[in-house]
């Protein structure tokens, strides 16, 4: 039988997995599973992993009482365990992990060994609140299955391939040396949507495109020949487009502000701008866009909120089509992106200086293509983060994957 690969997705207190056939070739999960509330916390809330097979029916779904300290330890022996009863005599080929930053020196997929921790574990100054959650998993594997090969992809490596205008800041040098470059994130889901153009479009994989992920994170990406070559992330995923609950650009003086005048320390600031700003900071109500639509006919706040979302990105869509010198197509992708028309349609409506023109019809239905003949096509195309660490983890393991 052949064998399988697991793809990791850590956060703080939640563990995204997904369950592949290990050649990679497979469009769609075997299993799906989310392991939540992993921090344990003083009142005893219990952990609770759910897994679904790939029709979506629940097969497996447990609390526990986690051991504060260990949630994630104790997720993955239960995930390892339950693989093994479930996927009987199907080896697992491999762990593959996303995680946030490669750094400037990582610009593929890498197999995990001790330089590569070594390396990752620098770059933890760069990306504080994501990468040592991505990192505590890898190392726990390393201890209770020190043969299984690990591999670890990143959000930013697909971006390397920009300009090197495109990754500065205007910064004195020292700093840039320093690491202090727009990395830009949402890499995985670019690629994937890069390397799916050609069945939707040939000649567009070829062109000049602007990708919008639109999730609870979002960012646009211009593409250029299927690369990157600018992005509304840079330093941090906080900023470029409003968010679900990060504020996205904003002038550095506002934090000079909340810390001189509101007398917010640095970590205050850094957990506002993440986590209370954005469409849930504007609104006042919800940071999830189908909260705010059914919200807004009777609620302006949540109106607001869906169209500063909606200004920003029509804003930030500008800049990137000046990067590219022009625009062939526009991709939206992402929970946001792959379901909401009505944002689809109001940026569209922002971009029609470019020459953008909506198919309403195709819009409603979803698409894949959502625009009229002539000028730059409009598409919106399902991401797959997690398959796109599948295909990385089938090249990089290779022949032991088979
Ligand atoms: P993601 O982070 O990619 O899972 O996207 C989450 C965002 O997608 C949230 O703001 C959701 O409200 C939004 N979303 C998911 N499904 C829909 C839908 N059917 N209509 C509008 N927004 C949606």
């Amino acid at each position: 039988m052949s064998a399988v690969s697991i793809v990791l997705n850590a956060g703080s207190s939640s563990l995204k997995f997904q369950v592949f056939d290990a050649d990679g070739r497979a469009g769609t999960a075997l299993f799906r599973g989310l392991f939540e509330k992993l921090s344990g916390d003083a009142a005893g809330t219990p952990a609770r992993v759910r897994i679904r097979d790939g029709a979506g029916a629940t097969v497996h779904d447990e609390s526990w009482a986690v051991t504060p300290g260990h949630g994630h330890e104790e997720a993955l022996e239960r995930l390892l365990g339950w693989t093994r009863a479930t996927l009987q005599g199907r080896r697992v080929a491999g762990i593959g992990h996303r995680v946030v930053h490669g750094g400037r020196d990582h610009a593929a997929p890498a197999l995990v060994d001790d330089a590569l921790m070594d390396a990752l574990e620098k770059l933890v100054p760069l990306a504080p609140l994501h990468q040592p959650h991505n990192l505590g998993p890898i190392r726990i594997i390393r201890r209770l299955l020190p043969d299984l090969p690990q591999v670890a992809c990143f959000d930013t490596a697909f971006h390397r391939s920009q300009p090197e205008l495109a990754q500065m800041f205007a910064l004195p040098r020292a700093l840039t040396a320093q690491g202090v470059l727009r990395y830009g994130f949402h890499g995985l889901s670019y690629e994937f949507i890069a390397g799916s153009l050609a069945s939707y479009d040939p000649a567009l994989a070829r062109g000049r495109v602007v990708v919008a992920h639109l999730g609870n994170g979002a960012s646009a990406c211009a593409l250029e020949e299927g690369r990157s070559v600018a992005s509304t992330m840079g330093f941090s995923a906080l900023d470029g487009l409003m968010m679900g609950t990060r504020c996205g650009a904003i002038d550095p003086a506002v934090i000079f502000h909340l810390i001189r005048e509101e007398g917010m320390t640095p970590a205050a600031v850094e957990a506002f701008l993440y986590s209370q700003c954005g469409l849930l900071g504007v609104s006042g109500l919800s940071n999830d866009m189908r909260v705010l639509r059914e919200a807004a006919p009777t609620d302006p706040d949540a109106r607001q909120a869906i169209d500063l979302f909606v200004y920003r990105i029509v804003r930030e869509i500008g800049s990137l089509v000046a990067a590219l010198g022009g625009l062939d197509g526009l991709v939206f992708t992402a929970g946001i992106g792959e379901n909401d028309a009505a944002t689809r349609a109001e940026v569209i409506a922002g971009l029609a200086h470019l020459g953008v023109a909506l198919d309403a019809d195709a819009n409603a239905a979803g698409g894949p293509r959502i625009s009229r003949a002539g000028g730059p096509s409009a598409w919106a195309i399902p991401t797959d983060e997690e398959l796109a660490i599948a295909r990385h983890m089938s090249a990089v393991l290779g022949a032991t994957t088979h």
